[in-house]
């Protein structure tokens, strides 16, 4: 099953759990606008290449829409799709006033020199640039673009449209970006997990916990919860995984991801290199998916070890999957609460560049802290009060509250 029908299977699941009716529901699967625009860039060798862009403006209802942009070679429309729609329950669930939208260009950007990725990125602003903006789509990192990437986009809107530099987050803090931005998917990921713990009464210090992607979320992730006393025993990447029963080094692997160095090539003591999917079989208390979707389906759910799934990639899990999961016993925290710490810094560096005021790092900590912790005490609760999953409770909460909103401003 592709992830827009999983996507938007949870969505029919929790509609009807709500009574939503259907032309409400039909409203809320449909994006309000999809935008498919060639990125064409002169290579450094003089040759044309052709690109193709994306954004997909999936809901607008409770404000401002709002998702990162996602270079990768599987980019297609589908799975933008499913995304943007991810954003605006994403938004929704941790009460932050944006819609949902999601961009991306199909294209490797390793195969780019920075000439290149900086043509790229600007002919891509010129496509979309009248249909973002600060009170109405703005973009930020994801999947292969980075805070460079946000601050050529910000430069190129502002040529256009005059200075703004609200049109984008995740920007370098040297120019209007936020403390704290660049971590806080990642420490986002371990606050929920936090709380996870301490509800399923597993101790922290100790916990076993395997990461699968060491790209910006997955190596963060695995700093703060090496840092919270719990033991790293696996992490991988495309090159290959590593695993050390007694806990990894984090802050040398942290160090070698920041050099882009392949995990395949690290060498210590004690360090068994496997198959990167080893990962995710990983006999652990907490596997954190921190890498593409599409990952777990009917086939291989049931090889899973882990107690608890915290989902820092979008989108991982097919609904079948979900369903062994929970036959099971394993606890899985939906994408849509577990990664949301991304956005949340996004909103918090959007309101400091409209207000022209910074926050501190220990500020912004803080509010993901006490954001991330009331989304995740609302899911509890509706889990508990209908007796749900932990996804089909944050679909619920998300929806309904959506849906309110629509409702509320009218068609
Ligand atoms: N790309 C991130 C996500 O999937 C962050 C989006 C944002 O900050 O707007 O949540």
């Amino acid at each position: 099953m592709s992830e827009i029908q999983a996507t938007n299977y949870y969505i029919a699941q929790a509609s009807k759990i709500i009574d939503l009716g259907p032309h409400v529901e039909q409203l809320l699967l449909t994006p309000e606008a999809e935008h498919i625009v060639s990125v064409p860039i002169e290579r450094d060798n003089g040759e044309l290449a052709v690109f193709s862009g994306y954004r997909v403006q999936h809901n607008s209802a409770r404000g401002p829409m709002k998702g990162g942009l996602r270079f990768h070679p599987t980019v297609e429309i589908d799975e933008v799709r499913a995304l943007a729609s991810l954003m605006t329950w994403k938004t929704a669930l941790v009460g932050i006033p944006y819609g949902g939208a999601k961009g991306g260009i199909a294209v490797d950007p390793k195969t780019l020199s920075k000439g290149e990725l900086e043509r790229l990125t600007r002919k891509f602003v010129q496509r979309i640039g009248s249909v973002i903006g600060p009170q109405r789509d703005i973009p930020a990192p994801d999947m292969g673009s980075d805070a460079q990437v946000m601050a050529w986009i910000m430069d190129e809107y502002s040529r256009l449209h005059g200075f703004a530099p609200a049109v984008v987050t995740g920007k370098p803090l040297e120019v209007f970006g936020s403390a704290g931005r660049e971590a806080a998917t990642g420490r986002g990921v371990i606050f929920v997990m936090l709380d996870t713990l301490h509800d399923l009464k597993i101790p922290v210090k100790g916990a076993r916990v395997a990461v699968q992607g060491f790209g910006n979320v997955g190596s963060w992730a695995a700093h703060f919860a090496h840092s919270e006393g719990a033991k790293v025993v696996a992490v991988s990447d495309v090159s290959g995984a590593v695993f050390r029963a007694d806990g990894l080094d984090i802050p040398t692997l942290m160090e070698r991801a920041k050099q882009r160095l392949p995990l395949a090539d690290y060498r210590a003591e004690g360090v068994d290199h496997r198959a990167s999917d080893d990962v995710l079989w990983a006999d652990v208390d907490v596997l954190i998916p921190a890498a593409l979707g599409g990952i777990f389906d009917a086939a291989n759910a049931t090889r899973v070890r882990a107690k608890v799934i915290i989902e820092a990639a979008n989108a991982p899990t097919s609904p079948e999957a979900d369903e062994i999961f929970a036959r099971r016993g394993i606890t899985v925290i939906p994408d849509i609460l577990a990664n949301a710490g991304g956005v949340t810094v996004s909103y918090f560096e959007w309101v400091q560049n409209i207000q022209s005021f910074r926050w501190t790092e220990a500020e912004i900590d803080g509010r993901l802290r006490e954001t991330l912790s009331g989304g995740y005490r609302t899911v509890a609760q509706m889990a508990k009060q209908k007796d749900l999953t932990w996804r089909t409770a944050a679909f619920v909460v998300a929806l309904g509250r959506v849906a309110r909103a629509t409702l509320l401003r009218g068609l």
